[in-house]
């Protein structure tokens, strides 16, 4: 069956449509500046990219000039919207209400507002979404497939935040974690890839993109995140700073005269390799500049850092690991990255095979032999993982 996967920002929005028995993508696209002028980019399967600049006011109307494009008689790939027999929404945060994807009801619509207050630039945009295609497509089953979901399952001792108790029972305060589709995924990718099943291994994720989060996840099950409330908590990212200690908040805020949400705004946006750095917040950039720039090549040396330092605390935290994955943009892209990373997991018995890691953006085994862990070039892939979760699920 054809499943449409639909990733929505607040002024942009991602789309695939996926045979869900072939798992090929029969089409993908993007409409981006929604609201403002919009531009819709869609490519068929084995075709170019056609761009247009459609007026887009609205998501509705993004999701109208979707379906058309899908059914164009030159550029579509289904000749009517009879052919697509279900909708999977990714959905940034579904608090501890939701452990796995859903159907989608006016009760579960209600439920993922009710997350909003955790996820405020993201959420409501997952919701004008789905509320659209519930307009344009209102017979058409739809699925919910959350970013926090793989991680319910961490112990107690894993989401709760050492500070008072009744803030966790009154407003939710815990770890959730995010990029839980593609822990997911490339966990169980992982496991395929050395022949092994999930139930049986201790593994790593490491997603190192714009965000970045390391996962545990041991037997199949995730028990430990780096992100927490919010995407902001763990490694050192694009622009967001990571860990940092909660005291620097208001030290900035005072020398600087600045607002909570300014400071906020700075850890947000302005940090990561790209506030480490001053150069950018793409990691090429920052690796082009490093080369004669100290400060850019300490940020790099930072973040691979913060990286080795919580691979050491999850193999620790599973008494063992068996695998460790790389993916994402700079995982799966970066082997200088994963090369560096490993050379601190000696310790581990971890050793990186330069040849091996000599790949980008395909599925490998990077480590030698004789490597005590399993080291993974794994790329994700959200949109299929939402695809088969929707068709499971209808
Ligand atoms: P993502 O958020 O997963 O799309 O990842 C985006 C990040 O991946 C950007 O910061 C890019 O700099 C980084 N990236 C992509 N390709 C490469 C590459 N070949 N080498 C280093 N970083 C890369």
């Amino acid at each position: 069956m054809n499943i449409l996967v639909i990733n929505c920002g607040s002024s942009s929005l991602k789309y695939q449509l996926i045979d869900s028995e072939t798992e090929k993508v029969l089409a993908k696209g993007l409409c981006e500046r929604i609201g403002i002028d919009g531009a819709l980019t869609h490519q068929p399967a084995g075709k170019d990219k056609i761009k247009t600049t459609p007026a887009m006011p609205d998501h509705t109307v993004a999701i109208q000039l979707v379906l058309e494009q899908l059914t164009d008689p030159e550029n579509g790939v289904v000749k009517s919207l009879d052919e697509i027999s279900a909708v999977g929404h990714r959905v940034v945060h579904g608090g501890e209400k939701f452990t796995s994807s859903c159907i989608i009801t006016d009760e579960v619509i209600k439920e993922i507002e009710a997350c909003n207050v955790f996820a405020p630039l993201h959420n409501p945009a997952c919701l004008i979404g789905i509320n659209a295609c519930k307009e344009l497509m209102p017979n058409l089953p739809m699925v919910a497939v959350f970013d926090t979901a793989f991680h319910q399952t961490m112990p107690a001792k894993a989401y709760l935040y050492a500070i008072p108790y009744k803030y966790y029972e009154k407003y939710g305060v815990r770890r959730y974690g995010f990029h839980g589709t593609s822990h997911q995924y490339v966990s169980a990718k992982a496991a395929e890839i050395l022949g092994k099943k999930p139930e049986d291994l201790k593994i790593i994720v490491c997603h190192l993109g714009n965000g970045a989060s390391l996962s545990a996840v041991k037997y199949g099950k995730c028990v430990d995140t780096s992100m927490g409330l919010t995407p902001l908590e763990g490694l050192v990212m694009g622009t967001r700073s990571g860990d940092l200690d909660p005291a620097i908040l208001e030290f900035i805020a005072n020398q600087e005269n600045l607002t909570l949400s300014e400071v906020m705004n700075i850890l947000n946006k302005e940090s990561g390799v790209a506030g480490l750095s001053g150069v950018s917040s793409d990691f090429r950039d920052v690796r082009a500049a490093a080369e004669d720039n100290e400060i850019a090549a300490n940020a790099l040396e930072v973040h691979r850092y913060r990286v080795a330092k919580y691979i050491g605390a999850y193999a620790a935290a599973m008494n063992g690991v068996d695998a460790i994955a790389f993916t994402a943009g700079l995982g799966e892209n970066d082997s200088e990255s994963r090369a560096v990373i490993s050379e601190y997991l000696g310790y581990l018995g971890a050793k990186i095979d330069p040849e091996r890691n000599d790949v980008r953006g395909e599925d490998a085994i990077i480590s030698t032999d004789d490597s005590k862990v399993a080291l993974l070039c794994v790329p994700t892939n959200e949109e299929l993982m939402i695809a088969r979760n929707t068709a499971a699920l209808v």
